[in-house]
């Protein structure tokens, strides 16, 4: 082995391999390493190159029971997550922080190493009215930091295995510290850990959450493993302490201003066929209200109205000179206009719940 080999081998294992590759003795002194350690880093990289082609298989090698099998479908490799920071439009702070408080960790651990003031973070928080792209953050943070991504809801853990929750939250973090560097996003982390419950369930429930935040304990006394839980919510407010304590940084993602709304619909528009002139930055001033995912609802519906315009031509017997893709007219500002009145700004978060998130934004939050 060359010298040059075994430092690519090394770096290459560090910031890639799953936490089975537990090579013995990738520390400090990497080009000492015993030909043995090398041998294994080899092998696992070999490994590693299957997997990446194969992760279906070898999420299944790795699952140790049914339990942990259960989580393999919920599994997505970075490189197949498919959305980057440069997909989601504005919200420049949050994926700053995001990047110092996640990337950073999980790409360069060795940073964060030393000390006790950088310790990597093990729990974010991001809450914010519904449709404003925390969903998008968490896929995009996953495949900026090279970082397996998990995604769960309450249902996962309780609907199809009800009575066995507990099992399975535990099988949860031991799957989830074998894919290390790792994401596990709680959407709607209000259901699964908040206070509320009651009936029949509330014992069961209860357990789960109990073996969740222990594991979760556990997890956060354990440095050197690349596991974040990243939780979402519309509704911060029916978090309990407990759960608060644990998400020690949370970030508001608010819905946008016009600026905002601007950003985000040049994402939007940037491949579609509109018209010259088109004043994108009028229509970013007539959209107060609307989230990122109202805003691509507007934009799906504003681009139908070409093809139903040429669609009703055929039906009177037009007859195109070009292929009908190439015949459908520009999108202008018309078209949008048209469609706000159908769609509209989501109604399901109205003032009083907007006062609420900022309240507890100012209480707990960071930004926004
Ligand atoms: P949330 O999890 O906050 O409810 P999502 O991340 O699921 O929202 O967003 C729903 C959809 O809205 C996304 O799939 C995306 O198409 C669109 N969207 C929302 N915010 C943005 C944004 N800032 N940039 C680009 N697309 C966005």
């Amino acid at each position: 082995l060359t010298t040059k080999k075994a430092e690519n081998v090394v770096g290459w294992a560090k910031n890639h391999y799953l936490s089975t590759c537990d090579l013995p003795s990738v520390k400090s002194d990497r080009l000492n390493l015993p030909r043995e350690s090398l041998e294994i880093a080899i092998m696992r990289l070999t490994e590693q190159e299957l997997i990446s082609k194969k992760p279906a298989q070898n999420l299944k090698n790795l699952a140790k029971d049914e339990y942990e099998s259960n989580f393999i479908s919920a599994v997505v490799p970075p490189g197949e997550i498919g959305i980057k920071f440069d997909d989601i439009g504005a919200l420049e702070d949050v994926k700053t922080a995001l990047h110092e408080l996640a990337i950073l960790p999980m790409k360069r651990p060795e940073l964060f190493s030393r000390g006790n003031l950088l310790r990597p973070c093990k729990g974010i928080l991001l809450f914010g009215p519904p449709g404003t792209g925390k969903t998008l953050l968490a896929k995009a943070l996953a495949t900026e930091a090279g970082a397996n991504f998990i995604s769960i809801t309450g249902s996962t853990l309780t609907s199809k295995w009800f009575g066995d929750a507990e099992k399975l939250t535990k099988a949860l973090f031991s799957f989830a510290s074998k894919l290390a560097p790792v994401i596990v996003f709680v959407d709607e982390v209000d259901s699964l850990l908040g206070a509320r419950g009651g009936g029949f369930e509330h014992e069961a429930t209860r357990r789960m959450r109990n073996e969740f935040m222990a594991a979760w304990d556990g997890l956060r006394s354990k440095d050197s493993q690349r596991i974040l839980i990243l939780g979402a919510t519309n509704r911060p407010f029916d978090l309990d302490d407990a759960v608060i304590r644990r998400l020690p940084r949370r970030i508001y993602v608010d819905l946008p201003d016009a600026d905002n709304r601007l950003k985000i619909l040049k994402i939007f528009l940037a491949q579609e066929n509109v018209a010259p002139g088109f004043d994108i930055r009028a229509l970013a001033n007539a959209t107060e209200g609307y989230s990122g995912s109202d805003l691509k609802n507007l934009c799906i519906a504003a681009a139908y109205r070409p093809v139903q315009q040429l669609l009703d031509e055929e039906k009177k017997g037009k007859k195109h000179d070009t292929t009908p893709a190439a015949a459908l007219r520009a999108l202008n500002l018309d078209d949008f206009i048209q469609s706000k009145a159908k769609v509209g700004p989501s109604v399901a978060y109205d003032a009083t719940s907007m006062n609420e998130l900022r309240k507890w934004n100012e209480q707990y939050g960071e930004g926004g």
